[in-house]
Formats: C-alpha cells, sequence, structure tokens
C-alpha cells in the first residue's frame, strides 16, 4: 500500500519497519531479510514497551489482591480482554478466554469434547491442518472411539468442498477447520463452511492462527461457535493466545485445566466453578503476555487492516510472479485465495539446503513440513521452503530472496 506523504509515495514497509528495533541488524553479514513470519513474527517496540512497563512499574497478581498494583495489573489484564474483544469483534468480553496459544485452545475444546462425545461420534478436519489440529483430536479417537473424518485437499491446495458436504452427517459433534494454512497459505472460505455445518446443528472451531496477523476477523460475521489465534503470530509475545467462544457454547463446556482462580467456592466434598471466562483460567494467567498482545493489537488497528492487507497482497503478486521465474522452482499451493505465504520446492535440493544457504544471505525462510505432515504429503514432496511475508517487508526483501535462491541453484548446479 503506498501511502502520499510531503508528495512522496511511501509504502507501508517503511513506515512500520522502525517501529521494530530487530529488523535492523546484520546477519551472516548481510542485512536481516526476515520471512519467517508465519512461524512468529516480530515485535514493535510498543510490545516490548508495555511488558517492560508492566514489570517495572506494576507487577503484581490479578483478581486477589486489595493493593494498589494489583489492583492496576487487573484493570490492564481486564481491559485488554475487552481490546481482544473489539479485535475480533465478539459481542462480549466473556466470550474471551486467555490460553497460551492456538495448541493449548485446542487442547482445550478437545479435553471438553472428550467428555461430551460418545462411541461413534465424529470430528471433521480438513487435509490443511497444522498438527495441533490434528493431534488432540486423534487421542479422543485412541481414548474414545470417536471418529476423525479428513476433508480433501484439492491440487491446487483448496478444500474439496464438495466431499466437505457428503462428509458432514447427525453423527458429526464437531468441524474444526483452518481459517488460513500456514503451509500453503490458502484462505478456507470458513464462512460458507460454517453456514453448511450450522444448516445441521453442528458447532465450529477455526484455528485462526494465520489469519488473525492478515485480515480483520469478526466473528459475529463467521458466526462461528469458537476461534482462537496466537500472540505471537500477531506481533505479540508468545505464550499466550485466545480462545474465543459463544458464551453458552463455553457455559456448556466441561472445564480443562482446575485449581486457584478458576473456582467459587472449594471444599474438600465439592467445588464450584466461576463462569466463564474464568472458569477456563486456573492458576495465574500470563498477565505480561497479556498486556503485550494487547499493546500489539492496538498497533495492528492503528496501522489499519485496509493497508495491512493491500500490503501484503502486493507482496504476495509480486513475489509469486518474481519467484516462478526462478528456473526448477515450483510453487505448492496456488489457492485463488492466498495469504502471503509462498511454499516451494527447487529442483531436487533439499529443503533445509535452501534454508541453510538463505540464511547464509541473510534471509531467514523456514524449511521442513511446517508441522503439516500430512499435507506435505499429499503434494508428494519431502518437505518444502516456505516464505511467509509480514507488514513490514518490502519489494527488497523478495529481490534479495531471489538473488539467494538464484545463488543455491549456482552451489547445486
Ligand atoms: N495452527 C496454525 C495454522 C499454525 O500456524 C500454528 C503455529 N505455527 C498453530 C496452529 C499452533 O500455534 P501455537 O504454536 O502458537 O500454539
Amino acid at each position: 500500500m503506498a501511502t502520499v506523504i510531503d508528495e512522496k509515495i511511501i509504502s507501508l514497509d517503511e513506515v512500520v519497519r522502525n517501529d521494530f528495533p530487530i529488523l535492523h541488524q546484520q546477519v551472516n553479514a548481510h542485512p536481516l531479510v526476515y520471512l519467517d513470519n508465519a512461524a512468529t513474527t516480530q515485535k514493535p517496540q510498543c510490545v516490548i514497551d508495555a511488558i517492560s512497563q508492566y514489570y517495572s512499574q506494576y507487577n503484581a497478581n490479578v483478581h486477589r489482591g486489595v493493593h494498589a498494583l494489583s489492583e492496576k495489573a487487573t484493570t490492564a489484564y481486564e481491559q485488554s480482554r475487552e481490546t481482544v474483544r473489539q479485535f475480533i469483534n465478539a459481542e462480549k468480553r466473556e466470550e474471551i478466554v486467555f490460553v497460551r496459544g492456538v495448541t493449548e485452545a485446542i487442547n482445550l475444546i478437545a479435553s471438553g469434547y472428550g467428555q461430551l462425545c460418545e462411541p461413534g461420534d465424529e470430528i471433521i478436519i480438513t487435509g490443511m491442518e497444522h498438527h495441533a489440529n490434528i493431534v488432540p483430536w486423534q487421542i479422543l479417537l485412541s481414548r474414545l472411539g470417536i471418529n476423525i473424518r479428513v476433508v480433501p485437499v484439492l491440487d491446487n491446495g483448496e478444500l474439496d468442498l464438495v466431499t466437505y458436504a457428503e462428509t458432514l452427517n447427525e453423527n458429526t459433534r464437531l468441524v474444526a477447520v483452518v481459517h488460513v494454512s500456514n503451509a500453503i497459505g490458502t484462505i478456507n472460505p470458513v464462512k460458507k463452511m460454517i453456514q453448511m455445518a450450522h444448516q445441521q446443528g453442528i458447532p465450529v472451531l477455526v484455528d485462526g492462527a494465520q489469519a488473525a496477523p492478515h485480515m480483520p476477523i469478526d466473528v459475529q460475521d463467521l458466526d462461528c461457535d469458537y476461534y482462537t489465534f496466537s500472540g505471537h503470530k500477531v506481533y505479540g509475545p508468545t505464550g499466550i493466545g485466545v480462545l474465543y467462544g459463544k458464551y453458552d457454547r463455553l457455559e456448556n463446556l466441561p472445564v480443562y485445566q482446575s485449581g486457584g482462580e478458576m473456582i467459587a467456592e472449594v471444599t474438600f466434598e465439592k467445588t464450584t466453578f466461576l463462569a466463564p471466562p474464568y472458569r477456563f483460567e486456573a492458576g495465574t494467567p500470563n498477565i505480561a503476555g497479556v498486556i503485550g498482545l494487547s499493546a500489539a493489537l492496538n498497533y495492528i488497528q492503528n496501522v489499519g487492516f485496509d493497508r495491512i492487507q493491500q500490503h501484503e497482497q502486493l507482496l504476495l503478486t509480486e513475489a509469486t510472479q518474481a519467484l516462478s521465474k526462478v528456473p526448477g522452482l515450483r510453487i505448492i499451493g496456488t489457492a485463488h485465495e492466498k495469504a502471503a505465504v509462498i511454499s516451494f520446492v527447487l529442483d531436487d535440493v533439499h529443503a533445509h539446503d535452501i534454508g541453510t544457504i538463505l540464511d547464509q544471505h541473510g534471509v531467514a525462510v523456514r524449511a521442513g513440513h511446517h508441522c503439516a505432515m500430512p499435507l506435505i504429503n499429499r503434494f508428494n514432496v519431502p518437505a518444502t521452503a516456505r516464505a511467509s511475508f509480514a507488514m513490514y517487508n518490502s519489494l527488497t526483501d523478495i529481490e534479495r530472496l531471489v538473488e539467494a535462491l538464484l545463488e543455491v541453484r549456482r552451489i547445486f548446479a
């Protein structure tokens, strides 16, 4: 996206780049080009400052103390819940549960459904799920005799929605689907998939780990029953994430972890739980993480998703064109709707060798199966290299990536 400042056209990366101190360094004697944003994003100074201020000025436990610091920490923690509510347009603050990340959110839901499901019940996932949305269901399967049904992925990296429609049935207890694939960038038509599931009264969980950084999320418009994303992928800290659940869904979900903070009353005979979201937040939470997350979401909102989307879609188009011109390079995943994530193979050079040589040129990408082994197997490749973009990446970053890939080819010629 281009912004006109003093008659000069400035692209978004030029506007935001200075906010990210880590980007201004040399790696292996080259200026860093960070293209591993699907793994984790870098943090703007305001996030670092928010965490530092919490620890240096008002560190205290929340929801407990009557003293000033505790009250200040509690206020900041609960205000952050409101920031998250607005970020995803949830109806109520109480629908926002703080968790460790998407992995914990899905484990929380799977643990609850483990108590709600009966043998013969089915959970529908898709062929492009991250392991975080496969393994928790498999553990249920081995314990309970539930079945996992998998919606296939088409050759271009889109979901086979015809099979999806056929797979929904009266035994389906939940659909759990990724919004944007971390491995190949496909944006799934989750709103439509939710409508299809709801026609049969089936709830839907959306894994938004890779959507939340790139596009506005409106959980009421999607009408999803559960939505989750991780702080560290939205320019916030690690170890904090969000589980959204419609309030009545959360009220009917069995508790996950238990102990302090989540109870109303405890005797040795019996315990009663607090109402959601607190019944799902056992123990001392990641207070600094919550405060840092809220700073990150405010930062994104100030930049604006309109600018982020325009800029990242430009990067996606330019990078797709530039990479397609590299001899021997094949892009895996060519869906019509994609986020700025490009997975590729290059001749028969192993992805790890590509990653290592790129690193020698200061270019950080990820190589491997991207925690989506079944998807990578589906494309009959052992692994891919993946360049994933964020708002601070530039057209120059794409040039540097291409130059380094040409070097890989020269080395392996
Ligand atoms: N789902 C997707 C699509 C992801 O990209 C990731 C992180 N790579 C996860 C789930 C797991 O997120 P976390 O490691 O933050 O729990």
